[in-house]
């Protein structure tokens, strides 16, 4: 490898249940209104129109247990998500091969600056701003799917302080993980390392500094953070 004229920025490596390995991150998609109910209370219609992507960078993934409130914002909510992360890739994938590319899940949860996110719905501008901040996206440490298999229903749940806003089912999601996989490869080639949030249901909504949040997928794990 040659040398650089500055220092190689770090990997961004994800913690892996059970193992000391790590798991490297190359990009980061989410899926945007991906449950119905979510949909409905964003104030659009839940019909089955093709998914729409956005991205986060690599490194606003973390394992960890701080989520530090971002900058310029007075309205930061939680959304909690199954997110996906893979071992393959590729172009066009079928519906049928796709689940054959994840290597595992995690509980995670897209944070988004919503004052600015609807702001720039508004003026129709990007929504970097709103979605791909420092520490957007801390999950919980990946679950091989050679463990657990392929999570398409169970619950999941977010809950602040002790009360429970969100209460889904992953069998709620628009588009299944497969489908999800099937048509993001349509736009983008695929690779080992992508990781996918899959959207998230109904009751989203703030965060404050000190509040204390828990989010569950049922068969895949916990995620416990406090608001710094
Ligand atoms: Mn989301």
């Amino acid at each position: 490898m040659r040398a650089t004229v500055i220092p190689s920025p770090e990997p961004v490596l994800l913690d892996v249940d059970g193992v000391t390995e790590q798991f490297p991150v190359r990009r980061v998609y989410c899926v945007g209104r991906n449950y119905a109910d979510h949909a409905i209370e964003m104030g659009h219609d839940p019909s089955r129109e093709p998914p729409f992507f956005f991205q986060k960078n690599a490194d606003n993934l973390y394992n960890g247990e701080a989520f530090p409130y971002p900058s310029l914002s007075a309205d930061v909510h939680y959304e909690a998500e199954l997110v996906m992360a893979l071992s393959g890739g590729g172009s066009d994938i079928s519906v049928e091969d796709a689940l054959s590319k994840v290597y595992g899940y995690a509980v995670g949860v897209d944070f988004t600056r919503r004052d600015l996110q609807d702001k720039a719905k508004k003026m129709s501008r990007p929504w970097e701003a709103a979605k791909a901040f420092e520490k957007s996206a801390p999950v919980s440490s990946l679950i091989p799917a050679s463990k657990i298999g392929h999570p398409q229903q169970g619950a999941i749940w977010l809950e602040v302080n002790g009360q429970r806003k969100q209460s889904g089912d992953l069998n709620q999601m628009i588009w299944k993980l497969a489908e999800i996989i099937a048509e993001l490869s349509k736009l983008f080639v695929l690779a080992p390392g992508d990781v996918i949030m899959t959207g998230t249901p109904a009751g989203v909504g703030p965060v404050v500094k000190g509040d204390k949040v828990e989010v569950g997928i049922e068969g895949v794990g916990k995620l416990s953070l406090s608001v710094i």
